[in-house]
């Protein structure tokens, strides 16, 4: 009797299972249609309380990684959007998360090396046409960001022709197309303040990533909240000094020993020119153990690993990158995935942790 019952119950989940399979197709047109609809009139800023938030759209190296774009850091300031670096997973990692790519007031690049700025033609193009912007978007730099920009539009330039063509200027306004180089200079004994609105100020400071010259990091203040990102670097005094008292320490990390297997790996298959530039890049980054201790020293409550390297395929791996670090760091420490969302609320102290996808 019971198998009888149980089997009448298989009979009917097939029969359903077949029914959805066989309909497939307009079902699935309609829940596009449902989602495209909803995602296309959806603000998120709306949902999120006023307060800094960090929205990570890429937390990778130049190293192919499946959980981690090129370098990408979405910080929303009440409600502004500002992007640190443009690796490439920009564009489709702050859409996929959900934030209109159109609304970006300012970007800001750490620096040149071509992981930072491989994804800013795509998102200077889906900034222009998601919003009908009417002027080009300032990107934030030191000296050098003017070759990166104008190369940029250069390579672009074609492009827009052919879309104000077929699109029309009241779809795309042909003034809006690209950036504006913003160029900063720097100074050794403290940051410079190179961006200020109501409630919110950025500074940049000097960072150790010889021999890439000039190589920066940023402290971001929105009302009472505050982050630190620090940029390539080696471990620096001056990125010590700057989150002193932050809310949350966004610190690049690579770990040395996990390199190391890669170096030997490229030994064993007699790659000795892949061996060597394994072995190059270990000396103009920091361990995540330095990345503690700098959090450690600069008593922040949060540490952010990112810039990830090498990539982290297998969960034991991440367990062996942040080896030691709990012995010299007390407070909270993650490592950086794509769509990680750290939202601060203005007036608390809280930092609450969510996932965009
Ligand atoms: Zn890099
Ligand atoms: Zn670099």
């Amino acid at each position: 009797m019971r198998i009888g019952k149980i089997g009448s119950l298989l009979v009917v989940i097939a029969l359903l299972a077949g029914s959805l399979y066989a309909f497939r197709e307009p079902i699935s047109l309609l829940v596009a249609k449902r989602v495209t609809a909803q995602r296309m009139g959806s603000n998120p800023l709306k949902d999120l309380p006023d307060g800094l938030h960090i929205a990570v759209c890429g937390a990778g190296s130049p190293m192919p990684d499946d959980k981690r774009g090129g370098p990408c850091t979405l910080v929303i300031a009440g409600q502004q959007l500002f992007v640190f670096d443009a690796g490439n997973t920009s564009a489709r990692n702050i859409n996929k998360m959900g934030f209109n790519a159109g609304n970006i007031q300012d970007i800001f690049l750490t620096h040149f090396h071509s992981d930072h700025i491989d994804g800013l033609g795509e998102l200077l193009l889906q900034r222009w046409v998601s919003n009908s912007n009417t002027q080009p978007v300032p990107v934030h730099g030191p000296e050098g960001v003017e070759t990166v920009v104008n190369g940029i539009m250069q390579a672009y330039s074609l492009d827009r022709g052919y879309r104000v063509a077929h699109h029309g200027e009241a779809v795309l306004p042909k003034s809006g197309f690209g950036a504006r180089p913003q160029t900063f200079s720097l100074q050794d004994e403290k940051a410079t303040l190179v961006f200020e609105s109501a409630d919110t100020k950025v500074f940049a400071f000097s960072v150790s990533h010889a021999p890439i010259h000039p190589a920066v990091g940023y402290k971001i203040i929105y009302k009472d909240r505050s982050i630190v990102i620090s940029g390539d670097t080696t471990p620096s005094p001056h990125v010590t000094r700057e989150a002193k008292g932050v809310d949350v320490l966004i610190h690049e990390a690579m770990s040395m020993d996990l390199m190391k297997l890669l170096q030997e790996g490229a030994r064993d298959a007699n790659r000795d020119k892949l061996e060597q530039l394994m072995k190059d890049i270990t000396d103009y980054h920091t361990s995540p153990v330095q990345a503690a201790e700098i959090a450690q020293q600069a008593q922040v409550s949060y540490l952010l690993l990112n810039h990830i390297a090498p990539p982290l395929p297998l969960p034991g791996l991440v367990d062996a990158f942040l080896k030691g670090t709990a012995d010299v760091f007390k407070g909270k420490i993650q490592v950086a995935k794509d769509g990680d969302l750290l939202s601060l609320p203005a007036g608390k102290k809280t930092i609450d942790t969510s996932q965009r996808f």
